[in-house]
Order: C-alpha cells, then sequence, then structure tokens
C-alpha cells in the first residue's frame, strides 16, 4: 500500500472522537484533508451553514445521515465532503471503479450537484461522471461508465446502466447519496430506486436528504439506511 498522504486525516475518523468536532462553526476546523480545505476555501465557503454544522461531524465519522432541511440550505456540501473524503481515506484511485454514486431526482440538480462536486474535488483526482440520460449518447457513456469513481445520475439512467451496461460494477461501492429523495419518489422513482438499492453492496455509507418526510420516504429510509443519524434543520442558515 502507498505511504497515507502527509496532510490525511490521522488514523480513520472514529465515532469516539466526533464531539471533538461537534462545536466546529468553519469547513477549517473539520477533520478534512487539506485538499477539500483549499478547495472549499477558493469556492469562498468558509462558515458553515446550520445543516452542515449539525451533520458534517457525524457523517465524517461514517455515520449514516437522514437529513430533513429546507431549499437553500446548504445540503450538497454537507454530503459532497464526506463523500470526498471518504473516497480520499480509502485511497481510492481511478482504477478503482465506482466508489460513490448520488441519485437526484432531475437533470438540473444532477448538474447542480456535480458543479459542486467539481469545485470541492478540484485538487483530488478522482473521476466523475454525470449520467442524466436525454440527448447523450448512452453507448458511449458505457465504454466510460467503469472507469468513474464518482456518478452523478438520474434514477432511470441508472438503472439502464445497471441493466445494459457490460460489466458494470459497483460492487465496491463506498457512498451512496439519495438527495430529494421525496421529489424521486414523486417522480414515480420508487421502483426503480428499489432495483438500484438491491443491486448495492450493503457495507456502504448513505446519505437521504428528503425535505419532507412522506410514508414512502420512511420505507425507503428503512431500505437503505443503518442506524441513521436523524436531523432535521429548519431555520434558513
Ligand atoms: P440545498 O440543497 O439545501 O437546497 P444547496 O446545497 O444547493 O442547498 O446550497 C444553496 C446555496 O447556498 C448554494 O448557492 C450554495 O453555493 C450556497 N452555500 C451552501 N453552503 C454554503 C456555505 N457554507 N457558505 C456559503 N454559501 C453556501
Ligand atoms: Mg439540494
Amino acid at each position: 500500500l502507498p505511504p497515507l498522504p502527509s496532510d490525511a486525516p490521522v488514523g480513520r475518523v472514529g465515532p469516539t472522537i466526533f464531539s471533538r468536532y461537534a462545536g466546529a462553526t468553519r469547513f477549517d476546523q473539520l477533520p478534512i484533508s487539506k485538499k477539500t480545505k483549499d478547495a472549499l476555501r477558493q469556492s469562498k465557503y468558509i462558515e458553515m451553514t446550520d445543516i452542515q454544522k449539525a451533520s458534517l461531524p457525524h457523517a465524517l465519522c461514517g455515520r449514516d445521515m437522514l437529513g430533513a432541511a429546507k431549499t437553500g440550505s446548504g445540503k450538497t456540501l454537507a454530503f459532497v465532503i464526506p463523500l470526498v473524503e471518504k473516497l480520499y481515506i480509502e485511497r481510492w484511485c481511478p482504477q478503482d471503479g465506482v466508489g460513490s454514486i448520488i441519485l437526484s431526482p432531475t437533470r438540473e440538480i444532477a448538474s447542480q450537484t456535480f458543479d459542486v462536486l467539481k469545485a470541492v474535488g478540484k485538487h483530488h483526482n478522482f473521476s466523475a461522471g454525470l449520467l442524466i440520460g436525454g440527448r447523450r449518447d448512452v453507448e458511449a457513456e458505457k465504454e466510460r461508465v467503469n472507469e468513474l469513481n464518482i456518478l452523478v445520475c438520474t434514477p432511470g439512467r441508472l438503472l439502464q446502466h445497471m441493466d445494459e451496461t457490460p460489466n458494470f460494477d459497483c460492487s465496491q461501492l463506498q457512498v451512496l447519496v439519495l438527495d430529494e429523495a421525496d421529489r424521486c419518489l414523486d417522480s414515480g422513482f420508487e421502483a426503480t430506486l428499489n432495483a438500484i438499492i438491491s443491486q448495492l453492496p450493503n457495507r456502504r455509507q448513505t446519505f437521504l436528504f428528503s425535505a419532507t418526510q412522506t410514508k414512502s420516504v420512511q420505507h425507503l429510509a428503512r431500505l437503505s439506511l443503518k442506524d441513521p443519524e436523524y436531523l432535521s434543520v429548519h431555520e434558513k442558515s
């Protein structure tokens, strides 16, 4: 194994040291890599929003997360940062294949998330792809999808790859994000999400965000999360 990068957090961040970071208010106080800290600062992300303060110390300890917070509260960084850090701590390289999947309800949200991922991950060398259907050429995607470390997708397109792409492999998946889960379910993706989750390895970290907690969201949460930390943040940050 290659030596740990010199700026990696010391040891794996375990639940026992969660409390050390529970009161952090700025990104540079978190146990994250210098690469990520530099990127956040360069994107002018300095102070955390409420949902970020509440969720990041847990997420960076490896906990699953069920988050409810309204639009504009900063949920994207609440999952993009721990996802990038997890792959970094695991020394994920381009040859390791799919390490993380982010599912978004719409193409537009997926591409916004992809932009945030590019900004946060710009000093890391993970490969990432936006798989959102539309006019994009699925055949060309199939050639490349196994070389991608982080997939930002709409549910339909991901399931299409799972069904049709030869050797599509997410057996090493580390982190799954279900963003705007209520909207995914409202858009008729329930069966698609179930089919996707049933094909993913159980040993992984999962973040589920939803503005509302309907019955079907609770069902999805039971299906996808293990002993999650529940977070509900309502005031606008
Ligand atoms: P949500 O997914 O909860 O609707 P977003 O993650 O899209 O929210 O963030 C909403 C806006 O707030 C974006 O423009 C984002 O760049 C900005 N933002 C998020 N976190 C911070 C922060 N810590 N500091 C400054 N701006 C932030
Ligand atoms: Mg969002």
